[in-house]
């Protein structure tokens, strides 16, 4: 289906607010078939970045390319879990009703699911582990089951390119392996995963690409080169004090 082997391809975007840049002329080119983590510190453009590339946010300057064409004829290849706290949860809806918005794509507004587009929910559901609460309203929910309800919604898009905005804030250890292993299954099956990332402790573990960015890219590729000392010391200004416990991680200068 590709014409060459990057999933996502991003040339010169510059995006400002208020005439103060906050993301300046990125380029990244990422594979198909990656598990990509974008980290840097707060501020560093992470979320802007994710939206700029979705359309969400008029860039100044840029292209966004996927899989070799511009991101308005590729929309239906793309799939999107926000940030948990971006939603408002105490809307009055069903789990259900909100992974089904997952298929609008398909279904279009006005039509009403069927039993097969049902049957996609239900599977989905079934998949992130939460099938039973498929009725319940998304106002009782934990952090985890909220986060597992938007992972369920971006299955049944069946996207090629997946982009999650921090899916592992707030959730507990059992939910983090759960959304662990489904970025796997699909990374199995072809797709590729932009995750934007706090924990720098799990990158080299999660991941096998990274973007380190601050405002400007400072470094992107596989993490075994790209995640090294000196490429973090650059994101965040210096002090970066979980390097000490990372002792296979290779240090600036040192040999693989
Ligand atoms: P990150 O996700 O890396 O924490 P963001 O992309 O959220 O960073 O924000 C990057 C910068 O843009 C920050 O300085 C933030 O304050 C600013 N910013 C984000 N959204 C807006 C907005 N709607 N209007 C003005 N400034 C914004």
């Amino acid at each position: 289906m590709a014409e060459n082997d990057y999933a996502l391809e991003v040339n010169d975007l510059t995006v400002a607010y208020e005439h103060e840049p906050v993301l300046w002329d990125i380029d990244l080119d990422v594979p198909s078939g990656v598990i990509m983590a974008i980290v840097g510190p707060n501020g560093a453009g992470k979320t802007t970045l994710i939206k700029a590339i979705l359309g969400l946010i008029e860039p100044a300057a840029g292209q966004v390319l996927i899989f070799d064409q511009p991101y308005n004829e590729q929309r239906h290849l793309v799939g999107y879990v926000p940030q948990r706290r971006s939603v408002d949860w105490d809307f009055p809806t069903t789990v259900e009703d909100v992974v089904m918005m997952g298929l609008y794509g398909q279904l279009g507004w006005i039509k009403r699911p069927t039993r097969h587009h049902r049957a996609i929910t239900h599977e989905a559901l079934e998949k992130v582990g939460i099938v039973n609460l498929a009725d319940r309203q998304i106002s009782q929910l934990s952090g985890g089951q909220q986060q597992r309800v938007f992972l369920a919604r971006a299955l049944v898009q069946d996207a090629q390119v997946y982009f999650m905005d921090e899916p592992f804030q707030g959730v507990d250890a059992t939910t983090e392996r759960a959304i662990v292993t489904l970025l796997q299954e699909l990374r199995q099956q072809g797709k590729t995963i932009i995750v934007v990332h706090h924990d720098l402790q799990t990158v080299t573990e999660y991941f096998d690409w990274v973007t380190l960015l601050n405002v400007r890219k400072i470094a992107s590729g596989p993490v075994e080169w790209t995640f090294t000392a000196e490429n973090l010391r650059e994101t965040y200004g210096g002090r970066v004090s979980f390097l000490k416990s990372q002792p296979e991680m290779m240090q600036p200068g040192q040999e693989q």
